[in-house]
């Protein structure tokens, strides 16, 4: 039990520099968060020495009372975050991720080759809703499935729910699935239920992005129409790195799903907990069902609509020119920027971001904007005032862009990477700045 330090040095160093990387730089990639100490200190724990496969009370390993009594009080505060009544809906807090999480569900509702529908991946949906691309399908869920994705509204990039039901008419879909990656705004899931009722569909959401909002009762819950519900613990619940699968227990025709969804996470597609990181999930909603959390929650939506004004009020253009939730979709196309070159200019003044996909982009390869999320920076107590400096930060950097590329053209990156490494030139004295 010597230290990592000791140990291993090398890795110690990574995690070092990783640490400082974190903290010195402004985090506002929307599917991250800053993970409680406590949580971390559960993940690393001795627990990871577990094997336990099955559920608590039938394990196919001795030794698991303590292993039991833990996933039963993970199990228990996930129904409580939520706000969910045990007698109708249950919670396996297996799957080691939001992928494993929502392949396991579709195990459990569906059978191979059966349809589903999810939202296209250029309109925000996950990989895992059953995206594919014109030559391959690349994602188990396509492979597995028969999907179509549904789309945004082309002019006001909102759902177009009429278009998904009148879809749904004809390709006669066993499963719709709700929930995306990049949507900032909140979802008309009575609306969902009663295109999936029509044909006689399951109505899956994967809440991975908004969960620790939904919990805090800042956006509209998807308990009340969907029946089963799927999310990472570590994006908006600030948690470890795993999912969690949420199921009605008292739908009508289907008793067995609460056993369909617990059999398809072990043995179908999983083998033993995580049970470390079960200790950090249970943790971290701890945390989630503590007073402070709904401030946490109200702070983050408001940290994103101040950045939406502030961008706005710099005249540029973002999706749905705002937001409901953590996340703000900003479209570069109309400022002849691409997002990777407003990525790599982000990541060299130390403002973590991600480029994406923004609807209408007609290349994924390069997509035609950024997405930015407040959880991180709100973790670490900013407020409106210090995410308007944040704003103008940006700005600045979509400046800087913009400058080396009309100097530079398309030798940008290599040219600004010259600079900011050798600290010569305008550049150099710009990224200082
Ligand atoms: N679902 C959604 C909506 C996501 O955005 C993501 C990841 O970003 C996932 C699922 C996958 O989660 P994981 O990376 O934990 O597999």
């Amino acid at each position: 039990y010597k230290p990592l330090s000791e140990v291993d040095p090398v890795v110690q160093n990574i995690i070092d520099k990783e640490t400082w990387r974190q903290f010195s730089g402004l985090e506002l990639i929307a599917s991250e968060n800053l993970t409680s100490l406590a949580a971390m200190q559960a993940n690393g724990s001795i627990l990871t020495n577990k094997y336990s496969e099955g559920l608590p009370g039938a394990r196919y390993y001795g030794g698991n009372e303590y292993v039991d009594e833990l996933e039963n009080l993970c199990r228990e505060r996930a129904l409580k975050a939520f706000n969910l009544d045990p007698n109708v809906w249950g919670v396996n807090v297996q799957p080691y991720s939001g992928s494993t999480a929502n392949f396991a569900a579709l195990t459990a509702l569906i059978q191979p080759q059966d349809r589903l529908m999810g939202l296209g991946l250029p309109d925000g949906g996950h990989l895992t809703h059953g995206y594919y691309t014109a030559k391959k399908k690349i994602t188990a869920s396509a492979i597995y499935f028969q999907s179509l994705p549904y789309a945004l509204d082309a002019s006001t990039h909102l759902i177009d729910y009429p278009s998904l039901e009148k879809t749904a008419k004809t390709f006669k879909p066993r499963l719709i699935i709700c929930g995306a990656s990049a949507y900032p705004r909140d979802w008309d899931y009575k609306y969902l239920r009663k295109i999936a009722d029509s044909e006689q569909a399951w109505l899956m959401c994967d809440m991975a992005h908004t969960s620790g909002l939904i919990a805090a009762g800042e956006l509209a819950s998807p308990f009340e129409s969907c029946h089963v519900v799927t999310t990472t613990t570590h994006k908006t619940l600030r948690g470890p790195r795993a999912g969690l699968i949420f199921f009605r227990k008292d739908v009508e025709g289907a008793k067995d799903l609460e056993k369909r969804v617990n059999d398809a996470v072990f043995p179908a597609c999983q083998g033993g907990p995580h049970n470390n990181t079960i200790a950090a999930i249970a943790t971290s909603l701890l945390q989630v069902a503590s007073p402070t959390w709904k401030a946490y929650a109200k702070q983050v939506i408001v940290n994103a609509r101040t950045l939406a004004e502030v961008l706005v009020g710099y005249g540029y253009k973002l999706q749905t020119q705002g937001t409901d939730n953590h996340l703000v979709l900003w479209d570069l196309r109309p400022v002849g920027l691409t997002g990777s070159k407003v990525e790599k200019i982000c990541d060299y003044v130390g403002i973590t971001i991600n480029k994406n996909a923004v609807s209408g982009d007609t290349s994924a390869a390069v997509p035609g904007g950024i997405r930015l999320g407040t959880s991180a920076l709100t973790s670490r107590s900013m407020k409106e005032e210090d995410i308007r400096v944040v704003g103008e930060f940006l700005h600045r950097a979509v400046q800087l862009a913009l400058k080396l590329q009309k100097e530079a053209g398309s030798k940008l990156i290599k040219d600004f990477e010259r600079v900011a490494l050798t600290g010569d030139g305008e550049g150099a004295r710009e990224v200082k700045v």
